[in-house]
């Protein structure tokens, strides 16, 4: 496996500034100005992620996207000249990692590159103590809370909380369970003060999130994770 950034981009001082700025930041690269050309070689040379321009000579893209998801999950931001592309281009649901609108700073995309790597290497990183589900990220073992891959400070109860419903998605926690789960010690607390630790966890979880109410209450029952 490569570990090289694979810039498929047919601007050849467009290509070469994206290389300038990532080589700066120890990554290896190599580009390809021709869209016939991508998907063989990233079949031989598995990239480590690759910066796909949409306009290309010899094979657009899009159709190029499509080829490589046939058998290989690497990841892909695609590079396009209109914004209005973007909209379009994720109702295809081609799979791309993320979208980049030119013009675009160069340093904006080795932002990207990075944060697209850190979210696919978390994810295959077989540390136990890691926990996703959906937009929410969680390693126990740093009382770490990533939403949107933003950190979320929270307070230990707060965690605990959501580490148990992050296990048990979709499963409906009674206060009772969830005292039971956080309180280790036993000790007696009210089900208004499992209330209050809840809603100040979801009012800290949507502040985060793109994807909307997080934590749904379920009336008279408890609380369940979406
Ligand atoms: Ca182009």
């Amino acid at each position: 496996m490569s570990q090289a950034i694979l810039i498929v981009e047919d601007e050849p001082k467009l290509a070469e500034l994206l290389q300038d700025y990532l080589k700066r930041d120890q990554y290896e690269t190599r580009i390809l100005d021709r869209g016939d050309q991508v998907v063989d070689w990233v079949r031989d040379h598995q990239p480590r992620l690759v910066l796909l321009d949409l306009m290309l000579p010899g094979k657009d893209g899009l159709e190029i996207c499509r080829e490589i998801r046939a058998f290989s999950q690497v990841p892909i931001i695609m590079m396009t000249a209109r914004m209005e592309e973007i909209d379009r281009l994720l109702g295809l649901q081609l799979g791309a990692d993320d979208y980049i609108c030119k013009p675009y700073s160069p340093r904006e995309v080795v932002a990207r590159v990075a944060r697209v790597l850190r979210r696919v290497e978390m994810v295959r990183s077989d540390d136990s103590s890691d926990l996703r589900s959906r937009n929410i990220f969680l390693d126990e073992s740093r009382f770490l809370c990533e939403v949107d891959e933003d950190r979320v400070e929270l307070t230990r109860v707060e965690f605990r909380l959501l580490l148990a419903m992050v296990r048990r998605p979709g499963q409906v926690f009674s206060r009772d369970q969830l005292m039971h789960l956080v309180y280790t010690d036993q000790r007696v607390v009210s089900a208004r003060t499992i209330d209050s630790h809840v809603k100040n966890l979801r009012r800290k979880l949507n502040d985060a999130s793109s994807q909307g109410d997080l934590i749904h209450s379920i009336y008279g029952v408890g609380y369940k994770l979406e």
